[in-house]
């Protein structure tokens, strides 16, 4: 099927109902009613969350000689957010419904309404002054009893010791970012590395998000995976460049359609208060969420390294052996969404096929076509019958793949042959290993390819080297 075909059989509600019917996404707390804008991920979320993680780490950590790795405390020094300017400038637009009490963001209502991307970078009283002229009505109850907007801080708040005066207030970090600046120092002294370079970081952030998060879109408690990297500045612009290359390289590399993936420029009034070029890196959602954010790109210049300098007093500076000269690096940062970029792999790969089942009926195939190194289960063994001679092989063969692999691998042997190669195409196992009746003559199994749907035979002991070399991990 046609990839932009493929990626719009996909609806988030399909997504939604598929995560939880086959334990990839659960809502939080689901037993007490759920809590809003929290996901759990399930047994099998966890191993494709944890694969995304692992390949990012991979590609940009440990195959580069330009980078290093960190692993920073979700509690900083409450001094961090006030040099990075989190305390005056992390606020969200905010409006209320007098009458039923819900909360909006000023500027999704605004973009709604006159399909404005620039209404972020309005000020509160414009943004006022908009929604009070266009008189527009609560989304929720659909009375026209909306406030003005007002800046709301987004960043949560948390007690070190006693909830008394003497417990000091700190901040659940709103990204990780400022876990790479505050430890640059340290890294530079004892890693031995040189401009330019780059620290990466995967990690939870947290942000009192208050408007609806359309499934795992925006989520209160979210992980980051980023890159501070350290330049000189007269090369910004070739750096920013590269890194929007390898952006690009790694939305091929988690199997994202290109013509559902933009590079949106931000204009001068969005830009961040730190940021002297930014770009956003947009997916198109299905339905009426269209493009959005995925990843962002941004030249912070020196900014950070320049304010915790400043706050605290250290000396962040840079000596440059060849030109002898000392100056504060400047900084490029790419920063990826652990959940956006689970959702758009998933709503990517997801498909509906025309097809027969085994008895020759029209059916149709849901199937989830992840990138083999993605997908939480790489194989499945389903020994073509319930009988003791076919599954006393398939399980010899489960475990020789587990310890020869170290993979995950599925092992079923309930119900029909058809439906379970179904359940695995639901879940976008790319290999199904079928042990037959021919297998206790011939030692050979047929695997069953996801995408095609072709079957080769292949001899048991050569199984786990096959799948090695088809699932490249
Ligand atoms: P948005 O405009 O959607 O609120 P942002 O511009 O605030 O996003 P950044 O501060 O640039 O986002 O955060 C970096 C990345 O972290 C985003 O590109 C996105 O992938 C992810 N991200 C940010 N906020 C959330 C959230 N609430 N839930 C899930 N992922 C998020």
């Amino acid at each position: 099927m046609a990839e932009q075909t493929r990626a719009r059989a996909a609806t988030m509600e399909k997504i939604v109902a598929l995560a939880k019917r086959r334990g990839f996404v659960y809502p939080g707390s689901d037993i007490y009613g759920g809590l809003a804008n929290t996901w759990d991920m399930g047994p099998l979320g966890a191993e494709l969350k944890n694969n995304i993680k692992q390949l990012w780490w991979r590609t940009f950590v440990q195959r580069r000689r330009d980078m290093v790795g960190l692993d920073a405390t979700i509690l900083m020094h409450p001094r961090v957010w006030e040099a990075s300017g989190h305390v005056v400038n992390f606020n969200d637009p905010l409006v209320d419904c007098k009458t039923c009490k819900s909360r909006f963001r000023a500027d999704h209502l605004l973009e709604d309404k006159f399909g404005r991307d620039d209404a972020a970078a309005l000020s509160p009283e414009e943004m006022s002054a908009l929604l009070r002229e266009a008189n527009i009505a609560c989304p929720h109850c659909g009375n026209r009893t909306l406030t003005d907007a007002r800046q709301f801080n987004m960043m949560f708040r948390t007690t070190i010791g006693p909830v008394s005066e003497t417990g000091t207030e700190v901040y659940l970090r709103p990204e990780t970012a400022q876990g790479i600046f505050v430890q640059y120092k340290n890294i530079m002294q004892t890693s031995r590395v040189k401009l330019p370079f780059g620290v990466g970081q995967i990690g939870k952030s947290f942000r009192n998000e208050i408007t609806p998060g359309n499934f795992i879109f925006r989520v209160l408690e979210l992980e980051q995976m980023e890159i501070e990297y350290f330049i000189r500045e007269a090369e910004w612009e070739q750096q920013f460049d590269g890194w929007r290359d390898a952006i690009s390289a790694w939305v091929d590399m988690i199997g994202l359609d290109r013509d559902l993936v933009r590079i949106r420029e931000h204009d001068a009034g969005e830009l961040s208060h730190y940021s002297k070029r930014t770009v956003d890196f947009e997916y198109n959602f299905p339905g009426p969420m269209g493009w959005k954010e995925l990843y962002g790109l941004a030249y912070r210049t020196d900014f950070d390294l320049r304010q915790h300098q400043e706050t605290s007093g250290v000396d962040l500076t840079y000596f440059d052996q060849e030109s002898r000269e000392r100056f504060l690096p400047h900084v490029i940062e790419p920063t990826f969404g652990v959940e956006r970029s689970f959702l758009t792999v998933l709503l990517n790969a997801y498909d509906e096929e025309a097809t027969t089942d085994v008895n020759g009926k029209e059916d149709i195939r849901v199937v989830l076509h992840l990138a083999p190194r993605l997908a939480p289960m790489k194989a499945a063994i389903l020994p073509l019958a319930k009988k003791p001679e076919l599954t006393s092989v398939a399980w010899g063969l489960y475990e020789t793949l587990q310890a020869e692999l170290g993979l995950m691998i599925d092992y079923d042997e309930t119900s029909n042959i058809g439906k379970r190669y179904r359940r695995q195409d639901e879940i976008g196992t790319p290999f199904c290993v079928t042990v037959d009746f021919d297998t206790l003559d011939d030692g050979a199994v047929t695997i069953r390819d996801r995408d095609s749907m072709d079957q080769v035979r292949v001899g048991r002991g050569e199984v786990s080297q096959w799948l090695r070399e088809q699932i490249n991990v």
